[in-house]
């Protein structure tokens, strides 16, 4: 995760130029999703945004989220940019942009690339702009535009969309100058270690993207000082086949009895638990879940007792206790 003021050595943060939206105007707080198959970029392509952002003058965060999957493994990504502190924290559900950079994923519930659109202004969907499509009700505004296929024009490559992607996030966000964007790509390919002619390419790319896609607008992230002033860090439980790995169907999970490699066994403090899903998400193994009242519970059969859960609760409320062995 990155924020304003250790964004990458060399980095130069300007100051906000957007007319309305310095640091004296009206809060700004914008939420971005990307979603993507493993090895698509989209982690890379929250980098560029966040970035661009940074350079642009705007507080930002950039994170991903995946497991232990391989390429073509759903994952996503998140960026928040604001004109003030960031305090929110977590998965973001309720996206004002969602950016999809493989359109078949709208057919895997797993991947979630819906979850919360009711919140979201716009959805970016990589494909043919002739493919039929599932329906998307009237409400969102729907920007298809052939991504792949810039992409191999620009590198050769279908899979490498991050340039393009995080080129299309900053267009539609319309915060990020050209300058700033080219700045972004150069700093986050040179970081992954790229040749100058991969970099440059990338950057052309991203340029192509940028300047043939329009910004959007967004509804309602205009907020009220008054509504970004305080420092309530909502963290909305995610749905857990969002993000992390999950048993779902019998497989050879139900023969393989896991939980009998524990020696200590977690104990979840419920009256103390906030919901916030952490525990549930960093387990390796799925084999936390939600229980009928919201809250996490454990499978003991699969739990082999790594004992994460109890690292990462934010409030110390997973215990342990010493497994009873026959
Ligand atoms: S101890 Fe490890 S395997 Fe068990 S629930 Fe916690 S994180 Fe999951
Ligand atoms: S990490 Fe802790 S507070 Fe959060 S859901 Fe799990 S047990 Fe509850």
């Amino acid at each position: 995760m990155s924020t304003q003021t250790v964004r990458g050595a060399g980095l130069e943060q300007r100051s906000v130029n957007r007319d309305g939206f310095g640091p004296s105007g009206p809060s700004l707080r914008i939420r971005v999703r990307f979603h993507g198959r493993g090895g698509q970029g989209v982690k890379t392509a929250g980098r560029i945004l966040g970035t661009g952002a940074f350079l642009s003058g705007y507080h930002c965060q950039d994170f991903p989220v995946y497991g232990a999957e391989r390429r073509g493994a759903p994952v996503a990504s998140f960026a928040r940019i604001g004109n003030r502190p960031i305090d929110e924290r977590g998965v973001i559900s309720e996206p004002d942009l969602i950016l999809v950079a493989d359109a078949t994923l709208l057919d895997d519930p797993a991947a979630g690339v819906l979850a919360g659109n009711e919140a979201a202004s716009a959805l970016f969907l990589n494909g043919n702009p002739d493919a039929p499509l599932p329906d998307l009700g009237n409400r969102l505004h729907l920007i298809r535009w052939d991504l792949t296929g810039a992409a191999i024009g620009r590198l050769g490559r279908a899979g490498a969309l991050s340039a393009g992607l995080g080129a299309a996030a900053a267009r539609f966000v319309g915060i990020v100058a050209e300058e700033q964007l080219v700045e972004a790509i150069r700093s986050e390919f040179t970081h992954l270690g790229l040749s100058t002619g991969e970099v440059d390419a990338n950057v052309a790319f991203g340029l192509d993207v940028f300047r043939a896609l329009p910004t959007v607008s967004f509804r309602d992230v205009a907020e009220t000082e008054e509504g970004l002033g305080d420092s309530v860090v909502p963290m909305i439980p995610a749905d857990p086949l969002a993000g992390g790995p999950n048993v779902i169907s019998p497989g050879n999970a139900t023969l393989r009895d896991t939980g009998a490699w524990r020696l200590e066994r977690p104990v979840i403090d419920r009256d103390r638990c906030t919901r916030c899903g952490l525990c549930l998400i960093r387990c390796p193994d799925g084999a936390i879940s939600w229980d009928e009242e919201g809250l996490p519970v454990i499978d003991e059969q699969h739990c082999k007792g790594c004992l994460i859960c109890r690292q990462i609760c934010p409030i110390h409320g997973i215990g342990l206790e010493e497994e009873a062995r026959p």
